[in-house]
C-alpha cells in the first residue's frame, strides 16, 4: 500500500498564560507596579501539537505556508472570547489544523494566570480551565488519522472515550498521563505508547520510590500497554516494550544529549511531539517494520535538547531544521 498523509490528532487542552513578572509577590490588599506582562498560548494539548508540527517541517516550510507529510490536527475546544482568534492564528501559523477546535460560544478560553517572582523564580499559578472542561464526551478522533495522541487536561472521560474511539478505528495511540492521576485499567489496554516522567511513572506505577525502571515499565506491561517510554530528565530516556518482556529482556537507556541547560520548560512536550511525528510516518507508512523505538527516542531527545537551552515555552520548541542530526 502506498504511504499516505501522516495525520497526528492531538487531543488536548488550550490555554492562555497571563504571565506578570514581579520583584516580590504583594500582601492581601496591596497594589505593586509588575516589571512586565506577557500574553502566552499554552496548555499541553496546543504545546504538544506545536511540537508535532514544528518538528515535521522546516521554518521555511510554515512560512510560506508548505504541504508537509504529516498533517496535525489540534482537537480541543476555546471559548468566543477576545483571546480565541488570535490563539488559533498563532497555532495555524505554526501550520497546524485549528478545523476541529470547537469554538464554544458562552464559554471562556482556559486561563493560567501565572505571577513569577523575578529574584527566585518562583511561580504562582492559577488555572481555570474554562472550554476545556467543556469539551462534549463525543468522537473527536477521524479514521484517518495516524495516531491519537492524549494528555490529561480535558476531563477524563473525554480523554477515556476518545482512546477507545481510536483504538476501535485502528489509530496508533499515545497517552502523556500529565498532570499524573491514577488512570483506569481500560486506559491501558492496548495502548500503543505511554510516555512519563519520573513522577509520573511512580504514581501511575504505585511503585512509589522507583529504584529498577523494568520492574515499573513490568506494571504497565501487565495492563496491557505496548511502548513504555520513562523520560529521566538529563539522564536519558528509559524504554521497554511487550515484546522484549515477554523474552524476559529488560529495557534500555538512550543517553540525553550534553548541553548547557538555561530552561526545561516544555521540554517534555518537546519530546513526546517529536516521537509522535516519528510513530506517525511509521504508521502511516505500511511497512509492516516494527517501529524504531531507538531512532524515535534520539530523534526526541536531540529536539528536547534544543528546548532545554532556551527560555520559554511555545517559544522554546525547535523547527526540524533546527534538530542537530546527530550528537
Ligand atoms: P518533564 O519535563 O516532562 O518532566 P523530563 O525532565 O524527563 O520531562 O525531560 C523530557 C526530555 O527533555 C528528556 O527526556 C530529555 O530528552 C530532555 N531533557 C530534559 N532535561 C535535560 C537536560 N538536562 N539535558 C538534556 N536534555 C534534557
Amino acid at each position: 500500500m502506498a504511504p499516505k498523509q501522516a495525520v497526528i490528532s492531538v487531543v488536548g487542552s488550550l490555554n492562555v498564560d497571563l504571565v506578570t513578572r514581579t520583584s516580590r509577590v504583594p500582601v492581601g490588599g496591596e497594589t505593586l507596579t509588575s516589571e512586565s506582562f506577557d500574553i502566552g498560548f499554552g496548555g499541553k494539548g496546543a504545546n504538544q501539537a506545536v511540537a508535532c508540527a514544528r518538528l515535521s517541517r522546516t521554518g521555511r516550510q510554515a512560512l510560506n505556508a508548505e504541504p508537509s507529510d504529516v498533517e496535525v490536527r489540534m482537537v480541543g475546544a476555546v471559548g468566543e472570547d477576545q483571546f480565541a482568534p488570535d490563539f488559533l492564528k498563532s497555532l495555524q501559523k505554526d501550520g497546524l489544523n485549528t478545523s476541529k477546535v470547537q469554538v464554544l460560544s458562552g464559554k471562556k478560553t482556559g486561563v493560567a494566570v501565572i505571577i513569577v517572582e523575578s529574584q527566585s523564580g518562583e511561580n504562582r499559578i492559577m488555572f481555570c480551565p474554562g472550554a476545556n472542561y467543556d469539551v462534549p464526551v463525543v468522537d473527536l478522533v477521524d479514521s484517518d488519522s495516524s495516531v491519537a495522541l492524549f494528555q490529561l487536561e480535558l476531563p477524563m472521560n473525554v480523554v477515556l472515550h476518545n482512546m477507545n474511539v481510536a483504538r476501535e478505528k485502528g489509530v496508533e495511540t499515545i497517552i502523556n498521563p500529565a498532570p499524573a492521576v491514577p488512570l483506569l485499567e481500560e486506559a491501558y489496554q492496548g495502548l500503543g505508547h505511554l510516555i512519563v516522567n519520573e513522577t509520573e511513572a511512580a504514581i501511575l506505577s504505585g511503585i512509589s520510590s522507583p529504584i529498577n525502571w523494568d520492574e515499573v515499565a513490568a506494571v504497565f506491561v501487565s495492563r496491557g500497554v505496548k511502548n513504555i517510554i520513562i523520560t529521566l530528565g538529563g539522564e536519558g530516556v528509559y524504554y521497554q516494550t511487550d515484546k522484549l518482556h515477554s523474552q524476559s529482556k529488560g529495557g534500555k537507556l538512550i543517553p540525553a544529549r550534553k548541553v548547557q541547560v538555561v530552561d526545561t520548560t516544555a521540554a517534555g512536550d518537546t519530546f513526546v511531539g517529536a516521537y509522535s511525528v516519528a510513530v506517525a510516518r511509521w504508521k502511516s507508512s505500511f511497512s509492516g517494520a516494527d517501529f524504531d523505538l531507538d531512532s524515535a527516542i534520539t530523534f526526541a531527545n536531540r529536539a528536547a535538547s534544543m528546548t532545554v537551552q532556551k527560555r520559554g515555552a511555545q517559544s522554546s520548541i525547535p523547527w526540524v531544521d533546527e534538530v542537530p542530526a546527530s550528537s
